[in-house]
């Protein structure tokens, strides 16, 4: 009856996000409720379980399905009383669904919310006490209150677990407790599974609350000119869009902490573009602001977040290095995403013959020719072989790129070296001129010695006679 009152009401306000039954914000009931609302609305979402929780909870993702384009994951309430985090998640795909192109060039999913016991745990309080829990574990029993029992899924993650003890506590007790071991928890080892099974181009994880733009990493300070040359580019374009209200940093620029085992580092150490989003403002002092300022508050992270989808994308860069007839051309993914399947296109201004190493040529008609360049990773680069035959000794090229995504590419370089039958005709004719030169000297000598041998028997002959 209440899921049927949810749904109608939801339907009236036009997908209201702020009358969910935890004082306006979203149970996991509301969640479940919600993600049904839009998979009927939209019928090419795709609903998916991604695991269950300690309790048997479902965690639950919606996807806007899009094959062959960049791929980006949204996570909302790792800690159970981010309540906001989890409103932004749905916000975010409904801005997608009804206000951009970005639909049908991204794929993109959603996790509105990964800590799914934590959350039921706030929502039963609720019958007893009118206050909104605080707590942020999930609810794992560790022997103690409920207030305290669980484990920090922010800090379970298995990249430098148990690094030291800042913001990372092995006691069960502790509001940053990192668990057993690195993904003891079933939350996050679903997060890992989903993540290897999804190969994820960007991943963004939103908390409350600061107005925090957070890159990795926590466990120990890494300037950003280490990180590779794409994310730096995507982290600059962050902090120039940034409203001056909101920061960029570290968790230690930015908090003055570490913290080790969070999810940030664990992609970090994948080389998975990745960005964690304190939404809120820290004068509110909430981790779940009163309802009136959600909206603004969810209005004002839309261009960073859009930002990010927009820039999640590859982009190939050509170079082409000229070594005689064999040219090596240089395929370089800039972006920061896994490239497509794509056909590189060359086009020559004259008729030209020439040879592909190791790769598939789809297409050849002597002025151009089609080769299947396969899907190349961020940061990767793929080096092909042409080498060009016949008569030719300089030749104009353009090079271009297509596939789902049109990306045009334009090269255009001047072929040297001598022909290989331009070299035997050199040979033969140096051959030749060799040897019509050696018998021009042996008829010269013949000669000579004849007339020498003459100029003896003329003498001798005149000595006879004297
Ligand atoms: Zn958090």
């Amino acid at each position: 009856m209440v899921k049927l009152a949810f749904y109608l009401l939801v339907l009236v306000t036009s997908l209201d996000l702020y009358q969910g039954t935890i004082n306006g914000y979203l149970s996991l009931q509301d969640v479940y409720t919600l993600l049904d609302i839009y998979k009927a609305k939209y019928p090419f979402l795709e609903l998916q379980t991604l695991g269950k929780s300690h309790f048997g909870r479902e965690i639950k993702s919606i996807k806007i399905p899009n094959p062959n384009t960049p791929k980006i994951l949204i996570i909302g309430a790792h800690h159970a009383n981010e309540l906001i985090s989890t409103t932004n998640i749905f916000y975010l795909l409904d801005y997608i669904l009804t206000n951009t192109t970005f639909k049908n060039t991204r794929e993109i999913t959603f996790i509105p919310v990964l800590n799914v016991d934590g959350l039921s745990t706030i929502s039963d309080h609720l019958k007893i006490n009118p206050n909104i829990l605080e707590i942020r574990k999930n609810s794992r029993p560790t022997g103690c209150s409920i207030q305290h029992q669980g484990i920090d899924l922010n800090r379970n993650y298995g990249f430098k677990w148990a690094y030291d003890e800042y913001s990372s506590s092995e006691d069960p007790c502790n509001d940053e407790y990192r668990g057993t071991s690195a993904f003891s928890e079933k939350e996050t080892l679903a997060i890992k599974n989903f993540i290897f099974k999804n190969t994820f181009d960007s991943i963004i994880s939103y908390h409350s609350y600061g107005d925090y733009y957070i890159r990795p990493t926590g466990y120990a300070h890494i300037n950003l000119t280490s990180f590779p040359q794409s994310h730096q580019n995507l982290y600059n374009n962050i902090i120039n869009i940034l409203p001056t209200n909101f920061k960029f940093g570290t968790v230690h620029e930015l908090l003055g902490y570490y913290v080790n085992g969070s999810l940030m580092d664990y992609l970090y150490n994948l080389k998975i573009f990745c960005i964690e989003i304190l939404i809120g403002p820290s004068i509110y002092n909430s981790f779940h602001p009163d309802k009136n300022m959600v909206k603004g508050i969810l209005e004002s992270h839309i261009e960073p977040f859009m930002m990010i989808v927009n820039k999640t994308d590859w982009n190939l860069s050509v170079d082409i290095i000229e070594n005689g007839r064999i040219l090596n051309v240089e395929i370089k993914n800039i972006g920061i995403a896994s490239s497509n399947n794509t056909d590189m296109i060359i086009e020559f201004n004259k008729d030209v013959d020439v040879k592909v190493i190791k790769y598939q040529v789809v297409f050849y008609d002597k002025k151009k020719i089609i080769i299947n360049i396969p899907s190349i990773k961020s940061e990767n680069k793929e080096n092909i072989m042409l080498i060009i035959e016949g008569d030719i000794r300089k030749v104009n090229m353009t090079i271009r790129f297509e596939g789902k995504q049109h990306k045009g590419f334009f090269k255009e370089v001047m072929v040297y070296g001598t022909n290989p039958r331009n070299n035997l005709m050199i040979i033969i004719i140096i051959s030749i001129v060799c040897i019509a030169s050696l018998i021009l000297m042996l008829i010269v000598y013949r000669y000579c010695t004849k007339k020498k041998e003459v100029k003896f028997v003329e003498l001798a002959e005149m000595q006879e006679l004297a």
